[in-house]
This record gives structure tokens, C-alpha cells and sequence, in this order.
């Protein structure tokens, strides 16, 4: 096979691998979520916080209020968190697990090609 086959395999692997990382954490989540709504509830309001954040930071420099959103997010944070650990669940539990955990299957660290995607693509073309 020529290498840039190789090439645009391995990355749609990648792909494919990373972007079933994040649907399982998905299924993961609304699972959770219909178990224990108040989780969706915490949710929902620190994505609404965080966009409030990033505009606020964006439109002017108020530092008290800026200070305000923040400790709100910490707050929220801390709250899911007691509620995961009474539900007994594990933080990662809402991360998305990926194969490998430097690249985040994406095949790239840093805008290099990573260690894992040098090595898979090394197994490919090394002939014996
Ligand atoms: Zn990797």
C-alpha cells in the first residue's frame, strides 16, 4: 500500500475512534442524566455561565462581577461533584475515555504527528 493510503487511513481511524470516545461519553451522560436530573440541571447552567464568562470577558472588564460568574461555576462545580460521589460515581465518569490519552485519539500532540500514529504507521509499512 502506498504510504499516503496509510496516511489517510490511519487519520480516518483516528477520527473514528475519537469521535466514538465522545458518543460514548454522550450515552453515558443522558444515561446519567434520566437517573439523576439534577446533574442535567448543574450541567445546563455552567454551559449557560460559561458562555456568559467568555462574552463578559470579551465585552468589558468589570473584575467584581467577572469574580462573581466564577465563583458561581466554582460552586456548580463543587455541587455536581458531592452529587456524583453520593451517586457513587466516578469524576471520569464524565470525561471521555479515549484509547490513548496523550493524543486524545486524534493522532496529533501538539500539531505533531503523535507517538501512537508513528508507531501504528510504522506496523503498516515496515516490511519483513
Ligand atoms: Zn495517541
Amino acid at each position: 500500500m502506498e504510504n499516503n493510503i496509510i496516511v489517510k487511513e490511519l487519520l480516518k481511524d483516528y477520527e473514528k475512534k475519537h469521535q466514538k470516545a465522545l458518543t460514548d461519553l454522550e450515552n453515558r451522560k443522558q444515561a446519567l442524566y434520566s437517573k439523576c436530573p439534577e446533574l442535567l440541571e448543574i450541567e445546563n447552567r455552567l454551559h449557560t455561565l460559561g458562555i456568559s464568562t467568555a462574552k463578559f470577558i470579551l465585552g468589558n472588564n468589570n473584575s467584581t462581577h467577572l469574580t462573581n460568574l466564577k465563583n458561581e461555576i466554582e460552586k456548580l462545580k463543587i455541587e455536581r461533584a458531592n452529587l456524583l460521589k453520593k451517586l457513587n460515581i466516578d469524576e471520569n465518569y464524565l470525561k471521555p475515555t479515549y484509547e490513548c490519552n496523550i493524543c486524545n485519539d486524534t493522532g496529533y500532540t501538539y500539531r505533531e504527528l503523535s507517538n501512537c500514529y508513528v508507531f501504528l504507521f510504522k506496523t503498516k509499512t515496515i516490511r519483513y
